[in-house]
């Protein structure tokens, strides 16, 4: 028997049906990409999959999840004062930051955007970290505070294991950055060290965290309930507060903490196999064309890096099953993996919200094709299923969130352009995660722009605070 919210689950995540003039071919089309489509029953299995694995990572068992203890036990309490910097690394910009609280809110922000020149991404660490640290003195300078002391936050966007609040080692560059001898070091260290070589300013480097952690933190500023930070921007990374006692994982010696901010690192989940059972030959396309094949399993589903990838890769295969674009030339800039981006998923999104088309048009007309009424609802229904499939995955993580989190009311902070842009995500994220948490259960999605340099100032208030406390 059916029960009445699994089938309201399985109403709720379906498609707007395809509507073909010819029928053969719409079957063919929905039976080609059904795989991409879940079952309630599917949707639950990934549910305990993801519950089991979290529950293994935080009890340090072998698990996709790392759960890594980000060491920020309790959020800003109203005391904060003064003035507090970030400084940003990983992002899409180099950024230092600089942040006046009242009362533990922000009254002021003065940011400084800084470029880093390809020559110092690659190559020896000391170079970049001298640019970051004459970056820092540069804006401290200029604000006119080089003698006043200013705890940092560090935001290092980068996969790095924690000791503490403050000593994060890197474990392996990413997106455009290699400079070897990094690796295995300790990132705080590697700034303070190039701080100090400058001796220009009295900057204290009190915490490391990265964009998720900030976000949580941002988060909380705009509402007192937020207990998750989630990510969906060119990644998709989500964190959360746990309860003390349940992190084995915990280096520095304990202060009675009751809770502390655990970084879930989801993008990795499913890297072990446990997920391979949703796997399309879509997806494994998209990781063969991805930079490091084999990782990041949930975030090639998800993130706004490969949204659009997975789109291109099935209109390329139902092209070449000649489902699509039937009697056009093949597009060749359609063929190239990278060209059709996330936010072209998300303006085709948009006409189908419409009920138009004018925007499928044109960018199919940027790919050289001049499509019919049928690969326009083909093309309009694969952005659909693509974009449904990522809105349930993080809805059923989220929701495996709000229940493990032990409150009455959750809000969870949202950051990233893919959340921000994409016309349907966020409606369906509310409806999914409501039929697929505990019936009751209350939580709410908010907008937490700039965790990582906002946020990462925030942090480096509450670093400052406990630094303060436990003196
Ligand atoms: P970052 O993740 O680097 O901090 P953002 O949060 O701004 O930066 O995310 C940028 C990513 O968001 C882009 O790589 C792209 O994948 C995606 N994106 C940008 N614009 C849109 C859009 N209109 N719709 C959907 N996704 C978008
Ligand atoms: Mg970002």
């Amino acid at each position: 028997m059916v029960v009445p919210a699994e089938h309201a689950l399985h109403e709720a995540i379906q498609v707007s049906p395809l509507i073909l003039s010819d029928d053969v071919r719409r079957q063919k089309i929905e039976n080609r990409v059904a795989k991409m489509r879940f079952s309630a029953a599917t949707a639950r299995k990934i549910q305990d999959v993801f519950i089991s694995e979290m529950n293994k990572g935080i009890h340090q068992q072998p698990s996709s999840l790392q759960m890594e203890n980000t060491y920020i036990p309790e959020l800003l309490d109203g005391t904060e004062e003064g003035l507090y910097l970030a400084l940003d690394l990983g992002g899409t910009n180099f950024r230092v930051v600089l942040l006046e609280l009242a009362h533990g809110a922000p009254i002021r922000e003065e940011v400084k955007r800084y470029y880093i020149g390809s020559e110092l991404r690659v190559g020896s660490a000391i170079p970049l970290f001298d640019h970051l640290a004459e970056s820092v003195s540069d804006f401290v300078i200029s604000q006119g505070l080089q003698d006043v002391e200013l705890p940092l936050g560090f935001t290092f966007s980068f996969p790095m294991i924690q000791h503490s609040l403050d000593v994060g080692v890197l474990v392996t560059w990413t997106k455009t950055f290699n400079c070897p001898d990094a690796v295995n070091k300790d990132a705080v260290r590697l700034l303070r060290e190039a701080l100090d070589r400058r001796g220009d300013t009295k900057v204290k480097v009190l915490a490391v965290l990265n964009d998720t952690t900030g976000t949580l933190v941002q988060g909380s500023t705009l509402d007192h309930n937020t207990a998750v930070g989630l990510i969906l921007g060119t990644g998709s990374n989500a964190c959360y507060l746990e309860r003390a006692d349940r992190v084995e994982h915990w280096e520095t010696e304990r202060h009675g903490e009751r809770e502390v901010i655990i970084d879930i690192e989801w993008g990795a989940f499913g890297d072990n196999g446990v997920l391979d059972f949703i796997k399309t030959d879509f997806d494994r396309e998209n990781d063969a064309n991805s930079l490091i094949v084999n990782s990041f399993t949930f975030e090639k589903y998800i993130a706004g890096k490969y949204l659009g990838e997975v789109v291109r890769v099935i209109l390329v295969k139902l092209t070449k099953e000649k489902l699509l674009f039937v009697g056009d030339s093949t597009s060749d800039s359609l063929l190239t993996p990278g060209n059709l981006t996330t936010d072209l998923v998300s303006h085709i999104e948009q006409d189908s919200l419409d009920g138009g088309d004018s925007n499928t048009k044109e960018i199919l007309a940027k790919f050289g094709i001049i499509p019919d009424e049928d690969d326009i609802r083909i093309v309009q229904y694969v952005c659909e299923v693509a974009s449904n499939r990522a809105a349930l995955l993080v809805s059923i993580c989220l929701a495996s969130l709000i229940d493990r989190i032990d409150k009455e009311q959750v809000t969870i902070a949202v950051d990233g352009s893919l959340y921000k842009h994409h016309p349907r995500l966020e409606g369906w994220m509310k409806q999914y995660i409501s039929l697929l948490c505990t019936p009751g259960r209350k939580f709410k999605l908010i907008h937490a722009e700039d965790g990582s340099g906002k946020g990462a100032a925030l942090v480096s208030a509450i670093a400052h605070r406990l630094k303060k406390r436990l003196q």
